[in-house]
């Protein structure tokens, strides 16, 4: 086939953007032919371009080689086309530039295309499999492309944001040295120095805090972190971060710094968000909804109903603590849904599970009548702030580690589970919260010892340092932290903290943690020196920015918003990554693959 050159065209217009306001206009227009309807006299083509779609008309008595040109398009062919733009007769609602049309006069034919092997089209039938393997093409249809607007417009408004309070853009080094932000590193090999490797940053904590101590006060970066973690839905091995740091912060300075930049984002979404955002304590968030990362949009807060229980325990034979909850309109479920929520509830690890139906005339319906009276009954219903028409769920279950929250976390999940379920989650709020008031250690069942419950970078509750040498894990395992954490709908977007400042406490957490003087200085010898040359007190957080852009473009999976997401086993289909490599690449390195 015979292909024009664009020569000296230039857009005028981009497709998706012509309007009644244009009628008249003569116009270039580029892009890709979507659709082609021959008539016969009239051929109609959808061009195409980032904007959206353009209607042109050739028609073959008026243009007779404007015509013959068009005859030879198909799907997804690259074109120019020059014309005028004219009212449809009938306007087409579902098209932005539905009310014109363009008749054609020139057409030039750029480039031709295979036929792809799915629809350039919102429903899309292929599997995530082949949309990823043909990402370029994926990328072609509307949504994947308004998420990726989306997420320029979020990045560019947290940008000046940030450069309006003060805060400078750096950017750390990707090859550097192991972060201890809990995950496996991924390692790249030096060929100059055989043996040894860089690891790339799981997050850029030490050089964030090591700008802090250069003096640089506000440092920010739209930052790419690195963790090999074993599958999981909805993570990403490589992933991007709002990471920022100050010097001589207040947590209420940090917290407003990330209400600006949040209502901003927000705003680059069209969803409004007001700051300050509500502030919860973690043993609050626990108690009232069973999670540390709490869903506000909802009711159906939890209520603990062991002391009603109590008479029956050794009949029903549970352990541990009973929470409750009243779920509105859960009366109307089913037997087989309630057992769907038993079997759900058992499965997470509770060790009773109990319901009561109350009717809409305020008749209870509950097996547990018999154990407990109907007097218990009806406390415990009281006790969830039941109405009728309700639903209460009261789950027990017994603590494997102290203080663990076992049968709140149960419960929490089923208010998760049971809102989703009765449609009570209103999909146009937009609920942010602080979570504080963490402890510092939690206990690690792998390693039988505390370890950090975020990094070891995190601040102590300064009445809590003293705790810090007691050899009792109990007593370590009360420390607090000065960890914060954001929460979005029920989503963690990240966490943060004041950090130690001190090198002499940074010492003593990294003892405490069993790391001995010599692991810290082979580890840390050069953070730790660093500390000791007038280190300011310093904070800041990480928020993941793909969940954000995810959340607000309504996504479920943050692979929607990124242009070229990884599969969840860490593939990269399109460019077939990882591969091997040759044979005297690795020599090169000095590296033998054991098979
Ligand atoms: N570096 C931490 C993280 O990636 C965040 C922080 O403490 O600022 O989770």
């Amino acid at each position: 086939m015979q292909l024009d050159v664009l020569g000296d065209w230039q857009r005028t217009h981009s497709c998706g953007d012509l309007r009644a306001a244009d009628v008249d206009r003569e116009v270039t227009l580029t892009g890709w032919v979507h659709r082609r309807r021959d008539l016969g006299q009239l051929i109609f083509l959808d061009v195409r371009d980032r904007s959206g779609i353009a209607q042109v008309v050739f028609n073959k008595e008026q243009n007779s080689a404007a015509h013959a040109r068009a005859e030879e398009v198909r799907g997804e062919y690259v074109v120019a086309v020059r014309g005028r733009v004219v009212a449809r007769q009938k306007a087409n609602p579902e098209l932005e530039s539905g009310e014109i049309e363009v008749i054609a006069s020139e057409m030039r034919l750029l480039n031709t295309a295979k036929t792809p092997p799915f629809m350039i089209e919102d429903d899309v039938s292929a599997s995530e499999e082949t949309r990823l393997r043909y990402r370029y093409l994926d990328l072609r249809r509307s949504r994947p492309k308004q998420n990726i607007a989306l997420r320029h417009r979020v990045l560019l408004e947290i940008r000046r944001t940030l450069d309006e309070l003060g805060f400078y853009e750096i950017e750390t080094p990707m090859l550097t040295r192991s972060t201890p932000e809990g995950a496996r590193d991924y390692l790249v090999p030096s060929r100059v120095h055989r043996g040894h490797f860089y690891a790339l940053p799981q997050s850029p904590q030490i050089f964030k805090q090591i700008l802090m101590i250069s003096g640089m006060e506000r440092y920010f970066q739209i930052a790419r972190c690195f963790r090999d973690e074993d599958l999981r839905a909805d993570r990403q091995p490589e992933f991007t971060q709002l990471d920022f740091e100050m010097s001589f912060p207040t947590q209420d300075a940090i917290f407003s710094v990330i209400e600006r930049v949040m209502e901003r984002a927000c705003a680059a979404a069209g969803i409004a968000v007001q700051g300050p955002f509500p502030r919860l304590e973690y043993r609050e968030a626990m108690r009232r909804f069973g999670s540390d990362k709490p869903d506000l949009r909802f009711g159906m807060e939890l209520h603990e109903v062991t002391s009603h229980f109590a008479v029956a325990q050794a009949k029903l034979g549970f352990a541990g603590s009973v929470q409750a909850l009243a779920a509105p309109g859960g009366a109307a479920l089913s037997r087989k849904q309630l057992d769907e929520l038993t079997e759900r509830a058992k499965s997470l690890g509770a060790s009773g599970v109990y319901t009561i139906k109350l009717a809409a005339d305020g008749a209870f319906a509950s097996s547990l009548e018999k154990t407990l009276g109907a007097d218990a009954v009806r406390a415990v219903a009281a006790a969830a702030g039941a109405k009728p028409g309700d639903l209460v769920v009261a789950v027990a279950a017994k603590e494997q580690i102290p203080g663990s929250d076992a049968a709140a976390l149960v419960a929490g999940q089923l208010r998760l589970h049971l809102a989703e379920k009765l449609a009570l989650v209103p999909s146009d709020q937009w609920k942010f919260t602080w979570i504080t008031g963490f402890a510092l250690f939690e206990w690690s069942e792998t390693e039988k010892c505390v370890v950090s419950a975020q990094h070891p970078f995190t601040g102590i509750v300064d009445e809590d340092l003293p705790k810090l040498e007691d050899p009792s894990d109990a007593v370590r395992l009360s420390m607090r932290s000065k960890g914060y954490d954001l929460v979005l709908n029920g989503v963690e977007l990240g966490s943060g903290s004041i950090r130690i400042h001190q090198q002499e406490v940074q010492q003593r957490l990294f003892r405490a943690l069993g790391l001995s003087d010599e692991t810290q200085r082979a580890r840390f010898g050069f953070f730790l020196d660093a500390l000791t040359y007038g280190t300011p007190p310093h904070g800041g957080i990480a928020l993941g920015l793909d969940r954000v852009v995810a959340l607000l473009a309504g996504e479920k999976s943050i692979r929607e918003v990124i242009a070229f997401p990884k599969t969840a086993s860490a593939q990269d289909l399109m460019a077939d990554a990882p591969s091997s490599v040759s044979p005297d690449q690795l020599n090169e390195l000095g590296i033998a693959v054991k098979e």
